[in-house]
C-alpha cells in the first residue's frame, strides 16, 4: 500500500467522522437499543435498530463518543445496513469481522462500500477493538430483535 492509498483512506475515515450518517436516536417501543463500550479507548457506540417487519431495517441510527475510528465506523455500518434485509446485514456484520481481522473479501461487492477504509486498521489489534465497536452493536441488535419476533 502507498501513501496515496493511506490518504484516500484517512479521508473516508475522517470524512464520516466530522459529518456521521445517520446520527441520533430513534423513539418508539419497538426501538432495539444497545450499548457497547470500549474501555480500552473509551469509545461508546448507542446503536437504535428498528424494523418494522422484523425482515428489513427500516431505520438504525447511533449515538457515540470516542476516536475516529470507532464513530467512522459507526457512520459508515448504519449507511451500508439501513433498507436492507436483516440476514443480509447479519451477512455483512460478518465479512467485516473476516475484513477487519485480516481475511479476504471480495472487494469488488459495492454492498461493502467503504468497508476498505479501514484496511489500515488490519495491523493495530488495538484499533481493531474500536473499528468493530458498531458492529458488534449491530450484531447483538439483530440477535435481541430475532428473540421479539
Ligand atoms: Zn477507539
Amino acid at each position: 500500500m502507498n501513501d496515496g492509498m493511506d490518504e484516500l483512506y484517512r479521508d473516508i475515515i475522517l470524512d464520516h467522522y466530522r459529518n456521521p450518517r445517520n446520527s441520533g436516536s430513534i423513539e418508539g417501543d419497538s426501538v432495539i437499543i444497545i450499548e457497547e463500550f470500549n474501555p480500552l479507548c473509551g469509545d461508546k457506540i448507542i446503536v437504535y435498530l428498528h424494523s418494522l417487519s422484523g425482515e428489513l431495517i427500516d431505520d438504525i441510527k447511533f449515538i457515540g463518543e470516542g476516536c475516529s475510528i470507532s464513530q467512522s465506523s459507526a457512520s459508515i455500518m448504519t449507511d451500508l445496513v439501513i433498507g436492507k434485509k436483516i440476514e443480509h446485514a447479519k451477512q455483512i456484520v460478518q465479512q467485516f469481522h473476516t475484513f477487519i481481522t485480516g481475511g479476504n473479501i471480495d472487494e469488488d461487492d459495492n454492498s461493502l462500500g467503504d468497508i476498505d477504509a479501514f484496511k489500515g486498521v488490519r495491523k493495530f489489534p488495538a484499533r481493531i477493538k474500536c473499528a468493530g465497536l458498531a458492529w458488534n452493536s449491530l450484531d447483538k441488535a439483530i440477535d435481541s430483535m430475532k428473540k421479539l419476533t
